[in-house]
């Protein structure tokens, strides 16, 4: 059967009266911020004094887009009679945004909780070299990382937290000049 004629626009007139009362989905960014989620992968942060320099994450990036320099340092024994030790010393440490596909592969193996997720996505550059952040820029991304989310109320306290608080306690009874308070937490 042939179409009646003008149906067309009809139908048209109709899909555009529709869509007019509706409310629409487009933001007008910059104008406007997206709402994100807390938790969004814009950008990774270097907490650059919990890496040891082990280079996990620069073996386990898909993309071979993070790059390490490091010497090796000689620390003196921890006791007297005891063996000097070596550790790494980071000289560079440094991720290039424009190969990153953002899979967080590297912030997952991190055994030392160094690297972060942070939700800040706006460091578009006009040069692609811009685009390698060294290490104090990934530093500074640190500052824009959410607090990690509160713990269950009957969850039991991270055993950082105890140790940390155990030393603490150590330290300031110590201060305090009360004896047998030292070993006590
Ligand atoms: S998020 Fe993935 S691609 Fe990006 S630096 Fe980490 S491991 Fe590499
Ligand atoms: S895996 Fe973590 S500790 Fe190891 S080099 Fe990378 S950031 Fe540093």
């Amino acid at each position: 059967m042939a179409p009646i004629p003008g149906s067309g626009l009809a139908k048209g007139l109709a899909v555009t009266l529709r869509t007019m009362t509706r409310k629409s989905v487009t933001a007008q960014y910059p104008d406007t911020q997206p709402e994100l989620p807390p938790r969004s992968r814009g950008v990774i942060g270097l907490f650059e004094e919990n890496c040891t320099v082990c280079m996990l994450c620069a073996r386990e990036c898909p993309d071979w887009c993070i790059y390490i320099d490091s010497h090796k340092e000689t620390v003196p024994p921890a006791a007297p009679g005891g063996r000097e030790r070596s550790r790494n010393v980071l000289d560079r440490f440094a991720i290039d945004f424009s190969l990153c596909m953002y899979c967080g592969i590297c912030i997952e193996v991190c055994p030392f909780d160094a690297l972060f997720w942070s939700p800040e996505f706006e460091y578009a550059e006009t040069d692609i070299r811009d685009l390698t952040h060294e290490r104090d820029k990934l530093r500074e991304w640190m500052w824009t990382v959410p607090a990690p989310p509160a713990l269950d109320p009957g969850a039991e306290e991270p055993k950082e937290v105890a140790a940390a608080r155990k030393t603490a306690d150590k330290l300031a009874a110590a201060q305090d000049g009360v004896p047998g308070q030292e070993g006590r937490a």
